[in-house]
């Protein structure tokens, strides 16, 4: 490999990186503001980076983000706890983002705290009388 190409890839990489802070900031402020306006601009602005970097996945500290085209983004917590409520702040104030049925008894269920962004995944009892 000659200097040149190394340099561009240190030079994409530094972009890759600068877009995902910004992915992450956009799905961090529409979980604090939570308008359909700020859903809609940030999967807008979310689906447009990863288009442009020729990504469908997006790694984060605690989540990932899934791009399907035709069928929208799947922001989902990479570990789960039984534990309730934020584990950064410890608020209960949460969204909604996404369920992973990945047990007979227990689904995996991404929230989003409404107080301080985190993006977190907690296990939910299915409960028998509800299906
Ligand atoms: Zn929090």
């Amino acid at each position: 490999m000659s200097k040149k190409q190394i340099g561009a890839e240190v030079v994409s990489l530094a972009a890759y990186r600068a877009a995902k802070e910004v992915v992450a900031a956009n799905i961090r402020s529409w979980l604090r503001h939570g308008t359909s306006e700020s859903r809609v601009a940030m999967e807008t602005t979310v689906r447009a980076i990863m288009e442009n970097h020729h990504v469908r996945n997006m790694v984060f500290g605690s989540f990932w983000v899934h791009y399907l085209p035709g069928m929208g983004l799947v922001i989902a917590a990479k570990n789960h706890k039984k534990a309730r409520g934020c584990p950064r702040c410890g608020s209960v104030d949460n969204r909604y983002l996404h369920t992973d049925a990945q047990a007979p008894t227990a689904h995996a269920v991404t929230w989003g705290c409404v107080e301080c962004g985190e993006i977190y995944g907690t296990w939910e009892d299915i409960d028998d009388d509800a299906s």
